[in-house]
């Protein structure tokens, strides 16, 4: 399905490089997130795409995403800690590759506006799927 067949699908032991990645979830009822400023937003059932950089490493923060934290600072923490199946794919690192892929990746799909995207200038890094 487009973007995706790009990066490689991440399996433990994950690697500690530098990545860009794909977060892919479902989540099975509808779920209502408080936003910040944004106020509460509503996500129907079924499956998103997040995209995100690690910079420092693929490993801590696909655990971060797939093994679900009771630290929640962004907004995508408390989505992940609602969703029952989680995938991670990845590609090496490229200084805004994960900005190039949002942009791509709103070609094909819904973008959920405001999310993800705090120190760019995209629209959004979450997407209906
Ligand atoms: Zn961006």
């Amino acid at each position: 399905m487009g973007l995706i067949e790009d990066f490689a699908l991440a399996v433990p032991p994950l690697i500690a490089e530098p990545a860009v990645y794909i977060l892919e979830l479902f989540i099975p009822d509808e779920i209502v997130i408080d936003v910040g400023k944004k106020g509460p937003v509503r996500f129907e059932g079924g499956s998103y795409l997040y995209v995100g950089s690690a910079k420092r490493g693929l490993r801590s923060r696909a655990s971060r995403h797939l093994f679900v934290s009771e630290r929640r600072r962004w907004h995508i923490d408390h989505i992940v800690a609602c969703s029952s199946e989680r995938r991670i794919w990845w590609t090496p690192y490229t200084e805004g590759g994960e900005c190039g892929a949002a942009h791509r990746l709103s070609f094909e799909h819904e973008g959920i506006p405001g999310i993800g995207c705090s120190d760019c200038r995209c629209h959004t890094h979450l997407f209906r799927s």
